[in-house]
């Protein structure tokens, strides 16, 4: 396979094959870009790899193309980067890797472009191509990646035990690529996940993280995590999900597996374009039903209460993975909370107090925990599917009508705490706030209306029963 005409729709590769000629350096396109092209997934990012210093080819490329300043040196990975264009390039010289058992960090020397692609770890990923004069753009597959991208099939170049035991982290890439590309692991190597899947323990939790969520940012991340599921990966890193999995009977009362259930609510929040924060509260929005789950003789299973012990599950979770403790994990933190308050709200007597609270607990979320309800209709007949969805709709359209006439989407107290201060002549305290708050959930009550003038009203009034004195 020849790949010059690729190579010539962009100067960049000419570029890099004179200035590699010029050093004397034998000179490769690889990896990911390479298996991208393939398979006519645009990518920005290029890595290079040269028999010699991938730094210098960097340096002598960056002032071929008036990058200088554009370069980065990662001295102690011996790589650099530049930023070109659109482009992100990375240069690295080849190298050979030899592992010990405690760590992912390998031995490094050089090597030759074959000791390179050893390295790697799926065939898909070890493809290269030639920017050298008398080969240029000549594929080098020597372990028929091309055949495994077209097979849709994920394989260690090498013998997987030693690849996966080598870097454990490659575990978890080779779920991540499946997800993603949505290929098979091919049996030999999937047996070998489950065989070192302990090994999982020493790759840090960060670069765990970092593959988990590209899986749930796929297509169908229940694949993924099935996948994650059936390799023994997925308890040693996430045990309250696998803790999810599985139905129990009593006097003949089944619940539904809230491990499938939850993989589903995650495919469907997929489908409707959730994105990634908003799949992370499908993920946890159940993960508290196993702590919460009873029997009653007459209610049959019943989880109550596990929004809450759920919500508080969250900050401990996205701790434990190391993922942001900011208005992120606030907003998962939130849905889960709320998941199930639009549920009722389809009634035919639906007050607008119901609503009206519901708004104001959701603030600008709302239609992110709309979109996990719908998601979290999941039941395997589609006429109560779409008499779920369609009441939703409706729901939708009251939260519209009590929006536009009362504003409390995001709620702004019409009275200040200094105006209540200054009216009954009050330092800072707790009367304060009791007043301020009472005025609040009168707002939301609908017993008065959120303007100024009726708060101010009504704010007179609660004085008088606490017996305050107005000074205005
Ligand atoms: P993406 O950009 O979607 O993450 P990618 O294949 O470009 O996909 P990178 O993580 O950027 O992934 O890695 C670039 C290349 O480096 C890979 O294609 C692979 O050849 C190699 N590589 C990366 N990580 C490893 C690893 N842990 N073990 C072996 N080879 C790896």
């Amino acid at each position: 396979m020849n790949f010059r005409s690729v190579l010539d729709s962009s100067p960049i590769f000419e570029k890099v094959k004179s200035t590699a000629a010029k050093l004397g350096v034998e000179t490769y396109v690889v990896g990911g870009f390479v298996r991208d092209l393939i398979l006519k997934r645009p990518s920005k990012d290029i890595d290079f790899v040269c028999v010699g210093s991938g730094i210098e080819l960097a340096k002598s490329v960056a002032s071929a193309i008036h990058a200088e300043k554009k370069i980065q040196v990662f001295k102690n990975f011996g790589t650099a980067s530049i930023q070109y264009k659109s482009y992100d390039l990375e240069f690295v010289g080849a190298r050979k890797e030899s592992y010990q058992r405690d760590s992912r960090k390998p031995i490094v020397e050089d090597g030759t472009l074959a000791d390179d692609q050893n390295r790697r770890d799926f065939t898909i990923n070890a493809l290269a191509i030639s920017l050298n004069e008398e080969t240029y753009g000549d594929l080098v597959d020597p372990f028929d990646g091309v055949k495994d991208l077209k097979r849709k099939t994920i394989r260690t170049p090498l013998d997987p035990d030693v690849t996966f035991s080598d870097d454990p982290l490659r575990m978890m890439r080779a779920v991540r690529f499946a997800s993603q590309l949505k290929f098979d692991i091919e049996p030999d190597t999937f047996d070998s996940i489950i065989k070192n899947a302990d090994r999982l323990q020493i790759i840090s939790q960060e670069r765990i993280t970092d593959e988990f969520n590209k899986i749930i940012s796929s297509d169908t991340p229940s694949y993924g995590f099935k996948l994650l599921y059936h390799a023994n990966l997925l308890d040693k890193f996430f045990p309250e999900f696998q803790n999810l999995l599985g139905v129990d009977e009593k006097n003949g009362l089944k619940h539904k597996d809230n491990f499938y259930h939850t993989l589903q609510v995650l495919d469907n929040t997929a489908k409707y374009g959730g994105d990634l924060w908003l799949r992370w509260a499908a993920i946890l929005h159940d993960i508290a039903k196993p702590a919460t789950k009873r029997f009653h003789p007459k209610q049959g299973w019943t989880f109550h209460g596990h929004e809450d012990k759920g919500a508080r599950m969250v900050p401990k979770i996205f701790k434990r993975f190391k993922l942001p403790m900011n208005e992120k994990m606030k907003y998962v933190q939130k849905l889960v909370l709320l998941h199930l308050r639009p549920i009722p709200l389809v009634r035919d007597n639906i007050t607008d107090t119901a609503v009206r609270r519901l708004l104001f607990d959701a603030g600008d979320d709302i239609e992110d925990l709309m979109t996990l309800c719908r998601a979290d209709v999941t039941s395997k007949n589609p006429n109560k599917v779409q008499k779920y969805l369609k009441n939703f709709d409706i729901v939708e359209q009251k939260m519209k009508e009590v929006e536009a006439k009362d504003h409390v989407r995001n709620f702004q107290p019409p009275i200040k705490g200094e105006e209540i201060m200054d009216t009954f002549e009050l330092p800072p305290g707790r009367e304060v706030g009791i007043i301020k708050n009472d005025i609040k959930e009168a707002i939301l009550d609908g017993v008065i209306q959120n303007n100024y003038k009726e708060a101010h009203a009504y704010m007179l009034t609660l004085g008088e029963k606490l017996n305050l004195k107005s000074v205005k």
